[in-house]
């Protein structure tokens, strides 16, 4: 008999919520953080239908809605024009909350739940999957344990060494880019975002809640090399749309690369990949997160209708969630290529696309696919 039914590593909001929904029916589980502490990074802001619905299964969407922002819609803009003006419906919301709150909420809903906390301080070193149990080596703060389980989630995180370590092979998806963001004070950020298309490359402006906006540079454009300073970054959003904002200091901007892969199974005998361990999807069009947490709900499905101790049949669970990823990738290569600096020429006809994707007829469906609608 294993220590544990489920045994999951990483506590990022994609194990945590896989961890609630297994521990609201009763499963077994146990979750190994490495760190100590809470993740203090903001990355994750957007929640979209599918990643509110699973917060719903999950017990915590109130907790969340009381939280965040409701966003009312967005603007595209290019040259000092308006392409297009999307408003998003009540069934399909945009909610706007930085991950580290909702990594809060996510821990003190595990708390609440029968079966403890996170063991946090536990970086998991080796698996071993012996055909009816995994068997799962971590250091900790005192002696290395070792514990077995029916199975076993790795969701550690896009840089995922045990990934590696179990030779799934970690395939480059199209897609790739440099850019910035600071999060500054704005007492007028309002409740709409705004996306410059920009020939120098993208600008987004995105308000967050307690009056706050999130703004996003494209960084591999002319008259950027080098290290992205507050000055430069200030400087790069104004001359590309006329907006200066004001950044205090400490609110100095964070550079990301982007880039899109994709593990060519998310499943290895008793042991699966979840979250950004399984597919590194873009920010540009904020999936990431949401799409983790719809794997979850479907792996969590999936778990609760197989006997306890049995291992689920997983190959549909696996070929639907790459097929998710696949597509989710698709789409955030073109809203990086909505972004990419371009000369004047190709300007124009990116803008008339934008134009047609935003225009009565198309409104509709561009906005489903903004909110991650079909994955
Ligand atoms: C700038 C930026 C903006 C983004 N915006 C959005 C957005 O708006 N919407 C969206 O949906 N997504 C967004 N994302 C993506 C989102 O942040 C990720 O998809 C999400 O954090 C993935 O969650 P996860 O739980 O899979 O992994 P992570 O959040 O990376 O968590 C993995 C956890 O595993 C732990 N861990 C690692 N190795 C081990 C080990 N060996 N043993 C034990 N624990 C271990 C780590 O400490 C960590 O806590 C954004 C990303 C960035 C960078």
């Amino acid at each position: 008999m294993p220590d544990h039914d489920v045994l999951i590593v990483g506590a990022g909001p994609v194990g945590m919520l896989l961890a609630c929904l297994l521990r609201q029916d009763g499963v077994n589980v146990a979750i190994l953080e490495r760190r100590v502490d809470a993740d203090a990074r903001t990355r994750a802001i957007g929640i979209h239908r599918p990643g509110l619905d699973a917060l719903d299964a999950a017990g915590l969407g109130q907790a969340v809605r009381a939280e965040a922002l409701v966003l009312d819609g967005g603007d595209v803009v290019s040259r000092g024009r308006t392409l297009a003006s999307l408003t998003f419906s009540e069934d399909r919301p945009v909610l706007v909350l930085p991950q580290h709150r909702t990594d809060a909420l996510l821990r003190r809903r595990l708390e609440e739940l029968p079966g403890g906390g996170i063991l946090e301080g536990r970086t998991v070193t080796g698996l071993r999957d012996a055909g009816d149990e995994v068997t799962v080596v971590a250091d900790g703060p005192e002696a290395p344990t070792r514990q077995t389980a029916g199975m076993v989630v790795v969701a550690d995180g896009v840089h995922s060494p045990l990934r590696a370590s179990l030779g799934i092979r970690w395939r480059r998806r199209p897609g790739s880019g440099a850019y910035a963001m600071a999060d500054i004070d704005d007492a007028e950020a309002g409740r709409r975002a705004t996306l410059f298309c920009e020939p120098g490359g993208l600008v987004e402006s995105f308000p967050l809640p307690g009056g706050r906006r999130r703004w996003v540079v494209r960084t591999d454009a002319p008259g950027m090399d080098g290290t992205v300073t507050a000055d430069r970054f200030r400087h790069a959003i104004e001359t590309r749309t006329g907006v200066r904002p004001r950044l205090a200091p400490g609110e100095d901007p964070t550079s990301f690369t982007v880039a899109q892969h994709a593990a060519r199974s998310f499943v290895r005998g008793r042991i699966v990949l979840l979250g950004d361990a399984a597919h590194e999807t873009s920010p540009i069009g904020g999936q990431g997160m949401n799409l983790g947490w719809l794997d979850a709900v479907r792996l969590a499905a999936e778990i609760l209708s197989t006997r306890p101790g049995r291992m689920p049949e997983l190959a549909g669970w696996d070929r639907r969630a790459r097929r998710s990823a696949g597509a989710a990738q698709r789409r955030s290569l073109f809203y990086m290529a909505m972004g990419a600096p371009v000369p004047p020429a190709a300007a124009r006809a990116r803008e008339s696309l934008i134009r047609t994707l935003g225009a009565r007829p198309l409104r509709r469906a561009t906005a489903g696919l903004i909110t991650m609608r079909g994955l």
